[in-house]
């Protein structure tokens, strides 16, 4: 018999993440499992807390008495054996807690005691059928029935004019029956049927040649509109067939009613889609049913990767190099290692899809760790749009000021004179303040990190945030001599108000992260522009993906450099995919596209080669420049970000952590300290940021040193510090 249970604690202090040792009480003995919710008594005063059975044991080396614990959470669900080998995994690799990582397994509602929701419906007796030969009550019997588990007292009683007491009166003599019932807070609404494509070629080859061969992982490398969508959905039916089950992952901005409404059309409503904009009760509904093993096919955003399905055959990964798969919060995950992890054990197939696959995957692929497809050609037979980069420095020569170049303008008038549609994008991400010459395109870099510095308006200098090192602004441009260095800075709304200015009987709509934070204001923008109710859609990042607009005929970037001068090292990489994504939206319909690039910067590797279409020598030109500044896939990073409203305590421990890791490090030439200095967004909400950055390959023991010594050095200001431990990061801002 197992008499002793290891216990996680289910507490927010990294001080409590260990298995604390319990004994199982007589009554509980032949009843308790791993992974169940338990209630124990904890600390000096034995006060009751949960905590789940995370190992068990027959014998332990202790003199000690032990706790016994107290109760069983039997309806709480338990964790897998999966789990708890996920969660080992999760704990090495990003340096996280039990707890946290048993709080993503789960969803949050779980915590927080949402149960089923119930509902009193009407239901017919069942004997009753004779003694009901007159009216009303015939009547009444049939659109019970008709509607059963549909039917509302008050329902019931509008329709016919009846009291509540007269209803009830049929309760009690059992002409009716009033039950509780679960009611499901999932959308479960019938969606149009979706037509089946006759496969092109290149299509099928993919999907046998993914099916009949034995790796685990793949990547389609397919253009924007080359039938990616087409072959998920094949798979996954022929996966539903053998009887597996898939999640499919789409970034939670490409999670669109378009995409929903196509996959609930081809395999019916019993698909849970799950996002992080559901209630708890649609999450907890939503997880549920797989649990259930009511549904096979799961599409969601990144946590979906977490449902608890049993037999996975298929775990699909669309835009792979999206950041949104990387978690922001503890565990700092990444969906798309979690799939790797899952795949170890339910030996399921991995599928990436994208126009712009991330470095890393793509060299991965030159490894031969996963295998390569590429779809070069529109699987609708359109045509990719003509791209144009128009060169801003000229545009100031011949004294155009303004935020659009005359081409763009021009393409503008011709658009709206034709009642087509036009897409007006800024790739604007966190706050672009670097400096850069207006006249010859010169950008102000760090010279030992070859990152943008970061303009501060209140100190007036230019800072590295990778290594701390500052420079002054100097008035003049240190290539041209010219006057013109300016710090960069448009937003949305500016250029809203331009267009107003410059063609104000056109319609506008702005698609940014204000506009967007009410629940459905994404799919009201989305229908309103889809309908042909206005004539420019002005937006960020959120509009590059997924949407398919068919009336879209001209897309203009207006400020190409915002995302390539980034303080980040994958500054040229994001500028390459935000180009490829948006101009993917131009010409989806019959007629023509054309897209519209403005910058500074017109030779960038990342400019020439996104408006080429050229993935393969924007690729060779920047794992060249990984290689030699030695960044990611080269070698490995390591984020520490510290955060306070007190910034003396701040740079203080900042400080006292850079010294001891220094000293950790000293014999240690392969690993390179960046830091301390200030993060890019140097504040948020009262609160100073400063990072240290480990460069290089550690260990798992290193890690795990690492982060034990930082932590301890930090236990006497716990109280006003957060500490972040980021392995990997995707944003060093
Ligand atoms: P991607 O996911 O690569 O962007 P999609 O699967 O969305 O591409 O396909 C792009 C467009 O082409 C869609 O409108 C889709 O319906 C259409 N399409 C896909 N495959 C075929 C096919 N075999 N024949 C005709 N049209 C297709
Ligand atoms: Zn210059
Ligand atoms: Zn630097």
């Amino acid at each position: 018999m197992l008499k002793y249970a290891g216990i996680v604690i289910n507490s927010n202090s990294i001080q409590l993440d260990r298995i604390f040792t319990y004994s199982i009480p007589e009554k509980f003995l032949d009843k308790i499992e791993i992974g169940m919710r338990v209630y124990v008594p904890f600390g000096l005063g034995n006060k009751k807390i949960d905590g789940f059975v995370i190992e068990l044991y027959d014998e332990i080396d202790t003199s000690m008495s032990l706790k016994a614990i107290s109760n069983i959470d039997y309806s709480f669900p338990v964790l897998r054996t999966e789990d708890i080998k996920l969660i080992d995994i999760m704990r090495e690799k990003y340096l996280c807690t039990y707890m946290e990582c048993i709080k993503t397994i789960f969803p949050s509602a779980l915590f927080k005691g949402v149960k089923n929701k119930k509902e009193n419906y009407l239901f017919v007796g069942e004997d009753l059928n004779n003694k009901f030969s007159k009216e009303p009550y015939v009547t009444i019997y049939d659109v019970v029935r008709k509607n059963n588990g549909k039917l509302t007292r008050s329902l019931l009683s509008n329709k016919f004019k009846l009291s509540l007491s007269s209803i009830n009166t049929m309760i009690k003599h059992g002409f009716l029956i009033s039950k509780e019932i679960v009611v499901n807070r999932y959308n479960d609404r019938e969606y149009k049927a979706y037509t089946k494509k006759e496969l092109n070629l290149k299509q099928k080859e993919t999907i046998d040649f993914i099916l009949n061969s034995d790796k685990i992982n793949y990547l389609i490398h397919g253009i924007t509109g080359s039938g990616k969508t087409e072959i998920y959905m094949n798979l996954v039916e022929e996966m539903i067939n053998k009887n597996k089950e898939c999640i499919i992952l789409v970034p939670e901005i490409a999670l669109t009613p378009q995409m929903v409404e196509r996959f609930k059309g081809r395999f019916g409503k019993d698909i849970t889609v799950f996002h992080s904009k559901l209630s708890d009760g649609e999450k907890y509904d939503e997880w549920l049913r797989v649990k259930k093993r009511n549904v096979k096919v799961a599409i969601g955003a990144r946590s979906a990767i977490f449902l608890p399905f049993n037999n996975l055959g298929l775990i699909v990964i669309d835009e792979e190099h999206e950041s949104s798969y990387k978690s922001d919060s503890d565990p700092k995950y990444n969906a798309r290692e979690i799939a790797e992890m899952k795949s170890e054990f339910y030996n399921c197939k991995i599928v990436l899809g994208t126009a712009t696959p991330s470095i890393e995957t793509y060299y991965r692929c030159e490894k031969g760790e996963i295998q390569l497809i590429t779809l070069e050609e529109r699987a609708d037979g359109a045509k990719l749009p003509d791209i144009s980069v128009v060169d801003m420095r000229e545009e100031l020569l011949n004294n155009n000021k303004s935020i659009f170049s005359i081409e763009l303008l021009k393409g503008m008038e011709e658009a709206l004179s034709k009642k087509e549609q036009i897409i007006l994008f800024l790739n604007r991400r966190g706050f672009s303040t670097f400096v850069s010459c207006r006249k010859c395109g010169y950008v102000f870099k760090c010279n030992q990190c070859d990152i943008s510095l970061t303009y501060h308006f209140s100190e007036e200098y230019l800072l590295c945030h990778y290594c701390g090192s500052k420079q002054k602004v100097s008035k003049d441009c240190p290539k041209c001599g010219s006057k013109y260095v300016k710090y960069f800075g448009v937003g949305t709304e500016k250029i809203e108000q331009e267009v107003k200015k410059l063609f104000p009987g056109s319609r506008t709509l702005r698609m940014d992260f204000d506009t967007t934070r009410r629940k459905n204001s994404y799919e009201d923008i989305y229908n309103t522009f889809k309908n042909g109710k206005a004539d420019i859609l002005i937006g960020t990042q959120m509009i590059a993906k997924g949407l398919d607009f068919k009336n879209v005929t001209l897309v203009g970037v207006i400020a190409a450099d915002l995302s390539l001068n980034l303080p980040d090292f994958r500054a040229s990489e994001r500028t390459f995919q935000l180009i490829t994504q948006v101009s993917g939206r131009a010409g989806r319909g019959e007629k023509h596209g054309k897209v519209v690039v403005q910058t500074y910067n017109p030779d960038s590797y990342a400019i020439k080669y996104s408006t080429e279409n050229n993935y393969n020598s924007f690729y060779n030109e920047e794992i060249k420049i990984r290689d030699l500044m030695n960044y990611p896939p080269y070698v490995e990073l390591m984020l520490i970000n510290l955060s306070s409203e007190n910034e003396d305590i701040l740079i203080k421990s900042i400080q006292n952590v850079g010294i001891i890791l220094k000293n950790f490090f000293k014999n240690n030439d392969k690993i390179e300290l960046l830091g301390p200095c200030p993060c890019e967004i140097s504040r948020i909400n009262n609160n100073f940021r400063w990072q240290i950055i480990i460069k290089g390959n550690l260990t798992n023991e290193e890690k795990k040193y690492v982060k034990e010594r930082i932590y301890s050095s930090l236990k006497d200001v716990y109280n006003s510090i957060r500490v972040s431990i980021d392995a990997n990061p995707l944003s060093l801002i």
